[in-house]
């Protein structure tokens, strides 16, 4: 019995000792896409449930690795996050998502906000003033912006948070809170933060109609942002069910390959251009 123990302690160690290498191999090679403008991003649409129209987008990294292909931000952003080049990332994205909102507005393009996702490690007490350096050298208005985050952030909770967030809204940008349902935050909790906008998580709206739980939670998300005055946007939905649900129930916006996967920046204008509805 010794010796099994001993051979699976061996064999857990090689296995964790691959994932240090795979790590530190994600680590240098993103470093070189981020000089290598190997990184792009996608824009998925969000839609209003009561008009069709698209009336927002998400901005998400893709990395075009030149021999694996199209990288997951699944695979490399936890690499990035555990590494804190998410910082290099996240401004990265701020900045190519402010030149691509100036060139359409260049292009006389009519642009609802785009979404773009921050890292709890990038929210520190510089950020507002980071962001608004951004802005100005693009020439793009705060409102032309929104800023996605988690609950992990929320769950730090210090009066340094909330005191940087009501910085960014005092500037006139909206934030919304991404994978709601997922961490810990409490109605009570959410009265604290100005956020504007809750996204239900892609795990909650997977079971709908069909799972009674999920119905369950949708509905009484949906009830408290209504409450507390909150947009909702529900993600990941792919089916027309799941949309009349979410629609009888008074959510806002939905986000999912029911309407469109994330695409190229060059295919979301055209798909605004078409004035493309539900
Ligand atoms: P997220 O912020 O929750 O983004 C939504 C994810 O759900 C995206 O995955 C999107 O492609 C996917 N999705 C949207 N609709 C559907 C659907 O109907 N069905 C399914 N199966 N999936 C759908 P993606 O692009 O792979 O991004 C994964 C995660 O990586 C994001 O989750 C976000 O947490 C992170 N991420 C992406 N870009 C950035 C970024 O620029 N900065 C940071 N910090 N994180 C990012
Ligand atoms: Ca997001
Ligand atoms: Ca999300
Ligand atoms: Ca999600």
């Amino acid at each position: 019995a010794a010796q099994n123990i001993e051979s699976a302690f061996l064999f857990y160690s090689e296995e964790m000792n691959q994932r240090a290498k795979e790590h530190l191999r994600i680590e240098s090679e993103l470093r070189q896409a981020l000089s290598n403008n190997e990184l792009m991003l996608y824009y998925q649409p969000k839609v209003s449930l009561r008009s069709g129209r698209i009336v927002g987008a998400e901005a998400l990294l893709r990395w075009r690795h030149p021999v694996r292909g199209l990288v997951s931000p699944g695979v490399f952003i936890p690499v990035a996050e555990e590494t804190g080049l998410i910082l290099d990332l996240g401004s990265w994205v701020l900045e190519e998502a402010c030149r691509q909102v100036r060139e359409w507005k260049d292009a006389n393009l009519i642009m609802p906000p785009i979404a773009v996702n921050l890292s709890a490690r990038q929210f520190d007490n510089q950020l507002p003033k980071r962001i608004a350096a951004v802005l100005e050298r693009h020439g793009v208005q705060p409102d032309q912006i929104n800023l996605e985050i988690t609950e992990s952030l929320l769950v730090r909770g210090t009066d340094n948070v909330i005191a940087i967030m009501n910085e960014l809204v005092a500037m006139g940008m909206a934030l919304a809170l991404d994978d709601f349902g997922t961490g810990y935050s409490s109605l009570a909790y959410l009265k604290k933060f100005p956020i504007s906008t809750l996204k239900i998580d892609r795990s909650f709206v997977i079971g709908l109609p069909y799972e009674e739980n999920d119905c369950a939670i949708a509905r009484a998300i949906v009830t408290m942002a209504q409450q507390l005055r909150q947009e909702i946007v529900a993600e990941g939905v792919e089916t027309a069910e799941q949309m009349s649900f979410l629609r009888e129930l008074g959510c806002d916006q939905l986000q999912g390959y029911l309407f469109s996967q994330p695409i190229p920046a060059a295919d979301f204008a055209g798909m605004l251009r078409e004035g493309k509805r539900l």
